[in-house]
This record gives C-alpha cells, sequence and structure tokens, in this order.
C-alpha cells in the first residue's frame, strides 16, 4: 500500500506527481453527513475542504466523479456496533418515517451546503439505496475467510486480517495495543473478539429498518457502505478518499481491512483528512452544549453568538487555516475573518473601477504563480489568500492614485482574483456585506425581525413567523424564503 497518506505537493499542474489511476477521471470519496439533524460546524468543514479540492483538480482540467454518500441507515449511537441506529431513534422519538427524518434534515443539509457555495458531487448514494450491494461485499469477505457468522450477524475477523495483512496500516496503531485499550468481552457476545467489527447486524425486534438477507433480516454495518459504494461508482481502485479526522479511525481503517480481505488490495490510494473544529477552544460535544448548527451562525440565533455570521463569513473564516490544521471558532475570530473578507471585498470591488495608466509604475510579483504553488502544495488556502492579500494592497495604492497599473496589470491581477478567490476558493461576492455592519438603521431593524423570525421558524412557532412576514408585506416589504436563506426588498 503507498506509504503517502497526504496529496502533500502532488496536485502539481505538470501532472508529473498526481496521476490519476484511470485515464481520464479522477475518483474522490468522500464520508458525507448522517442525516438526523441539522448540519454544523463539523459537517461545513470537510465539505468545504473538498469543495476545494473538487474545484480545484476540475480546475487543472481533471474530469472528477466526486461521490459524497449518505448515511442513512446503520450509524448506531454508539459507534462500536452497540446501541440504536441514529435515524429510527430520531424516528421513533418524533413519530415519523425513517425516511422522513433523512429527507427532513438532507434537504437542510443541501440548503446549508448552498448558502455556503459547496458545490454538490457528482453522485449522492444512499447506504439504504445500496443493500444488494453490501450483501454481496459481505459474501466476498465470507468467502475469503475474514469474516464469520454469529447468531444472525456477521462479523469481520480483525485478527485473522491481522495475521495476514496489517490492521492499523492508516491510523500507524498496532492491534496489541488496540487489544489492551479495548475492554473484554462478556459472556454474552456474539463477537469472537472485541475489535471485531460488525459487518451485517440481525435486527432486533424493535428494530425498524431492516433487509432480508442470507443470515438474517437486518442491516448492513455503518463501516460496509462506504467500500460498497466507493466499489460500485469508482471502481475497485481509485485515486481520493476524504473526510474528517475523527473518521480515521476506526471508520477508514475498517474500510481498508473490508476491501483488502474482500478485493484483494487496497482500494484507495490517497486518503486526506481535514483536521477537527473547537468552539472557544473546547470540542465539540452535546454534553458542552456547543453544537452550533449553521443556521444558527447564519441568524445569530445561538446563546454563544454575538450575533449573525454571513455564510461567506463561515467560509473564508475555514479557508484562513490549512485543512490539516484545527479551527477554533470564537465570535472574535469569526469577525476578525468578517473584517479581512470585508477589505478583500472592498479592494476586488475597487479593483472593478480601476482606470489603466499608460504605462506601469510598479513591476508586480506573479501572484497567481505564487497562487498555484501554494495551492499544490497541499492546498494551502491560508498561503492563497496572504496573496491575495499583497494583491489587495496593490489594488487599493492604485485606487488612492499612489502608484500606477497598466492595462495589462489591471487585467492580471482582475484575473487572479476571479480564479483564485472566486472561482478556487468559491467566495462569492456581496452576501457578506449584509452583516458587515454597514446597514442604514431600518434595514437592521428589518433584519432583526428576520432574526425573531428564524427563531420562531425553529421553535416551529408558525404563527409568529407567518405574522412577521405578513405584517412585513403588509408594510411594502416583499420576502422570500430562498435557497440562500431569507432575502428581502422593499416592493
Ligand atoms: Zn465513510
Amino acid at each position: 500500500m503507498e506509504s503517502n497518506l497526504l496529496i502533500y505537493n502532488s496536485l502539481s499542474r505538470t501532472k508529473e506527481l498526481f496521476k490519476p489511476l484511470h485515464e481520464g477521471m479522477v475518483g474522490m470519496y468522500v464520508c458525507g453527513p448522517t442525516v438526523y439533524g441539522d448540519a454544523h460546524l463539523g459537517h461545513a468543514r470537510p465539505a468545504i475542504t473538498f469543495d476545494i479540492l473538487y474545484r480545484y483538480l476540475q480546475h487543472l482540467g481533471y474530469k472528477v466523479r466526486y461521490v459524497r454518500n449518505i448515511t442513512d441507515v446503520g450509524h448506531l449511537e454508539h459507534d462500536a456496533d452497540e446501541g440504536e441506529d441514529k435515524i429510527a431513534k430520531k424516528a421513533r422519538l418524533e413519530h415519523l418515517e425513517p425516511m422522513e427524518v433523512v429527507q427532513h434534515y438532507l434537504n437542510r443539509y443541501h440548503h446549508d451546503m448552498e448558502a455556503l457555495n459547496v458545490l454538490p458531487p457528482s453522485i449522492e448514494p444512499h447506504a439504504s439505496g445500496h443493500i444488494i450491494e453490501q450483501i454481496e461485499y459481505v459474501k466476498k469477505i465470507l468467502d475469503a475467510g475474514y469474516a464469520y457468522e454469529s447468531k444472525g450477524s456477521v462479523y469481520f475477523d480483525v485478527k485473522k486480517y491481522n495475521a495476514d495483512h496489517k490492521y492499523g496500516i492508516l491510523s500507524g496503531r498496532n492491534i496489541e495495543d488496540l487489544e489492551s485499550n479495548t475492554r473484554t468481552l462478556d459472556g454474552q457476545s456474539e463477537k469472537r473478539d472485541p475489535l471485531d467489527f460488525a459487518l451485517w447486524k440481525c435486527a432486533a425486534p424493535e428494530h425498524i429498518m431492516h433487509w432480508p438477507s442470507p443470515w438474517s433480516e437486518g442491516f448492513p454495518g455503518w463501516h460496509l457502505e462506504c467500500s460498497t459504494m466507493g466499489r460500485k461508482y469508482l471502481g475497485d481502485t481509485f485515486d481520493i478518499h476524504g473526510g474528517g479526522l475523527d473518521l480515521l479511525f476506526p471508520h477508514h481503517e475498517c474500510e481498508i481491512a473490508q476491501s483488502v480481505a474482500a478485493q484483494g488490495h487496497p482500494a484507495v490510494r490517497y486518503w486526506m483528512h481535514n483536521n477537527m473544529i473547537t468552539i472557544n477552544g473546547q470540542k465539540m460535544g452535546k454534553s458542552y452544549k456547543n453544537f452550533i448548527n449553521l443556521e444558527e451562525f447564519f441568524a445569530g440565533s445561538h446563546p454563544l453568538l454575538d450575533k449573525a455570521y454571513a455564510p461567506m463569513v463561515i467560509r473564508f473564516f475555514i479557508l484562513q487555516a490549512h485543512y490539516r490544521s484545527t479551527v477554533d471558532f470564537s465570535n472574535a475570530a469569526l469577525q476578525s475573518a468578517e473584517k479581512a473578507l470585508q477589505k478583500m471585498t472592498d479592494s476586488y470591488n475597487r479593483l472593478q473601477n480601476l482606470s489603466p495608466a499608460e504605462k506601469s509604475g510598479v513591476e508586480l510579483p506573479d501572484y497567481k504563480e505564487l497562487c498555484y504553488e501554494a495551492m499544490d502544495d497541499d492546498l494551502n488556502t491560508p498561503q492563497v489568500i496572504a496573496h491575495l492579500f499583497d494583491a489587495c494592497r496593490v489594488i487599493n495604492s492604485a485606487s488612492n492614485g499612489e502608484i500606477s497599473l497598466s492595462a495589462a496589470d489591471i487585467e492580471s491581477l482582475r484575473s487572479l482574483m476571479d480564479t483564485f478567490l472566486i472561482d478556487l476558493l468559491g467566495i462569492r461576492m456581496g452576501q457578506q456585506q449584509e452583516s458587515a455592519g454597514s446597514l442604514k438603521p431600518y434595514e437592521e431593524a428589518v433584519n432583526l425581525l428576520m432574526e425573531v423570525r428564524a427563531k420562531a421558524k425553529a421553535a416551529k412557532d408558525w404563527a409568529t413567523s407567518d405574522l412577521i412576514r405578513d405584517r412585513l408585506a403588509q408594510a411594502g416589504f416583499d420576502v422570500k424564503d430562498t435557497k440562500n436563506g431569507v432575502e428581502w426588498s422593499v416592493k
């Protein structure tokens, strides 16, 4: 297996270092959301990270097939094959069909991704739509001798696999350490060894999502869907598999073991993991009450937030850090990202109005080349942003009449900003100004009403939400719920 687990320095435009496995197409698989709740920052970061990679590979001229799955079955409350299915639990508590829960949160996820200007993937397969393929995959692993059946469930035999191959290759963990950190099994367990993981689970009578299989009426193990759907849409081998660092172990480690067991070789060439997000220095977790969902960021409707933050501010803030570094969210950090983005927007707007001098008064560095070098260096977006700020200083000086720029200079700066800021970093112009503090008082008042309405909607207080919309309509405002959030204008 390739030891290079990062695409470090390998996205070169010369295409000498990065050669797709399949002629004419880069295959890219990213673990998508388990859709049983609203999208939060933990969803935004991988979506934005791999959106940058998707945009850049296409910009370099590759045809990319980008698969991002939807987990709608088999993700149990406790990742180690225990507890209730997360979606089934939500369905039970809210008296809904499980697929109703999935559709509801998937619609909201798509809405949030659109707001963040994350491009949709090429294929978005659902785990529940690939049960037959998953059963076939389990059969292959059984046939190869790396799994066993126990009381209607099928488990992957980690020790047997480790004896022939090596388990832990991605995370650098070894099986002895893992064993000493794992609780021993009680006599009731169906597993031979605590490290074994489920490929198929026999459904308990109260479990509402289940399918027939050769072993039992049951459902697939969580790790299985990604191996199966990656293979179905990208082939036995593909180039890139991504996801959050929290998925590296055990999820991705198990995926590798499954594909080696079923296919005889690893499926993935490069693994990429975005690092985690903390909030005010703390990990995100239920017990910390700091799961701020994206809608709450956009509306400013969470007690930890001082104000609303536009989707582009969130995107820009995430891109100011390298994807392999942690990012700490705080009001102060977001407000400084907001200011920085506003500065860049101002320069971008000035650039559109610059008129050329006959002769250039400065010799400009090749900013575009510098930005390409930064992107080629493992998607170094903070470095790209630093170069763009250097270019902004030149634009501002020209706009103030301190230096003169030729038509060619202006053209190259426009091309730089359009390529890197708009197309590759994916910053949508205009949106972030809404929360930049330059609004007239009545606009701020209407925005305040929009925030109250968003809170009412979040609390399912439809009466208040409709009242605000209707009264604003009577007063001559046009309020629309669009894909990008609420938009209003004066009729
Ligand atoms: Zn996955």
